[in-house]
């Protein structure tokens, strides 16, 4: 199946489509340049060459030294191994770990697998806002605590957490702090020195370079275990022959995103208020997230009496794509940890709905949808059990 001219793509925030410029960057290293980069003839030198030049380039982005840069198959390896190997090379010295219970289930399902290894976890709460309060994290720490994992911005609603303050509570305890920046990057300005952030995930598919590929950044000094055994790839701590095309076009994306964060952001607050203005027109329509500390490209909403699912079938037979909750959560009828952390009422959380922005989106989308979604929304009112007569019009 081929995206026709006449969709509408508003799941950014599940993934991007690879930006023109950072295919082109990739094609040569899947041809004529497909040496290995652990090689010592020429072509392998050329892919050695193109991995080092990527690896600056995140550095760059994150104000961190190139051999602070670990390259990973995306954000879910480098979740688990900041924590697994954070954890484990740090338990002689403690065995508890704070986080928030909003955080991807990355984060969240290596926590409690390191539950199960003996660690202990603190989740902590969130306001309505979705947001992480400094005042908990201090008060959650503990003589044993060895690490604090809080996300950068949320992927379901957008919050943006306070990690600067976090990372500050973090280094006047002595405790290494890791942040989930995979929605961020392009969107909120990092400098890992600046917010006192020891080990930092990122994912290429989330700001338009490759799926598959990420980058864990790892502040120099920190005690982590090696994640993968094996060759001396990545200074011995990630075995494994590069994916060098993957690598030469995340570190394209990183470059781009990055320069263009001011001007991207301003493009894509416009039209997020927009979309929440006229999404709010809607009666018995709630706005998810932060209403200002949140990700210019998200809009989520929960619409009562209705059910998310049927709401994304809907909108797909309109050639619009969307998302309940997280793509993660789409197969499953479980409601959203984050909205339940929220204290999104659970009569009402399963009316979902998560729009996220990208470059490709216009004005023209954003009022389609806009158009498409008061009806969609009247018709499931129409035909649920739930819905009061005061909304329905039939
Ligand atoms: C997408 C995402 C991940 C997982 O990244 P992958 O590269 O898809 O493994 C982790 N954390 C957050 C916040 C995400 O949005």
């Amino acid at each position: 199946m081929t995206i026709k001219d006449k969709t509408i793509y508003m799941d950014n925030s599940a993934t991007t489509p690879v930006r023109k410029e950072v295919v082109e960057e990739m094609l040569p290293y899947m041809t004529e340049n497909f040496g290995n980069p652990s090689s010592i003839y020429e072509i392998g030198k050329i892919s050695k060459h193109a991995i080092d030049k990527a690896r600056a380039k995140v550095a760059n982005a994150l104000g961190a030294k190139e051999n602070e840069i670990y390259f990973t198959s995306g954000g879910t390896e480098s979740d688990n191994w900041a924590l697994k190997g954070t954890a484990f090379a740090n338990r002689n010295k403690g065995k508890h770990i704070i986080t928030s219970s909003i955080e991807h289930h990355a984060v969240l399902h290596t926590c409690a697998w390191l539950e199960r290894q003996g660690f202990e976890v603190t989740y902590l709460p969130v306001d309505k806002y979705g947001m992480v309060s400094p005042e908990e994290v201090k008060k959650a720490i503990r003589d044993d605590t060895i690490l604090i994992s809080i996300m950068l911005a949320n992927n379901e609603i957008g919050t943006i957490q306070p990690v600067e303050e976090i990372g500050k509570i973090a280094k006047e305890n002595r405790i290494y702090f890791h942040t989930d920046a995979v929605q961020a990057i392009g969107h909120v300005p990092i400098n890992v020195k600046k917010m006192n952030i020891d080990l930092l995930s990122l994912s290429g598919h989330k700001f338009e370079g490759p799926k598959g590929c990420g980058a864990l950044y790892i502040r120099k000094g920190t005690k982590i275990d090696t994640f993968l055994h094996g060759g001396a790839q990545e200074r011995k701590q990630r075995a494994g022959t590069e994916n060098v095309p993957s690598i030469v076009g995340l570190g394209k994306a990183i470059e781009l995103a990055t320069a263009e964060i001011e001007e991207s952001n301003k493009t894509l607050l416009e039209l997020r208020g927009h979309l929440i203005k006229g999404l709010l027109k809607i009666p018995k329509t709630h706005l998810n997230g932060h209403p200002t500390q949140r990700l210019a490209n998200n809009v989520n909403v929960t619409f009562e009496y209705i059910e998310g699912e049927s709401l994304l079938l809907l909108l797909n037979a309109n050639g619009i794509f969307a998302s309940t909750g997280s793509a993660c959560n789409s197969s499953s009828l479980e409601p959203s940890h984050v909205l339940t952390a929220c204290g999104v009422p659970h009569e009402i959380v399963h009316g979902s709905l998560r729009l996220s922005l990208g470059r490709m989106n216009s004005k023209k989308d954003v009022d389609r949808v806009l158009e498409v979604l008061p009806e969609i929304v009247q018709k499931l009112r129409n035909m649920s059990p739930l819905t009061t007569k005061e909304y329905r019009t039939i």
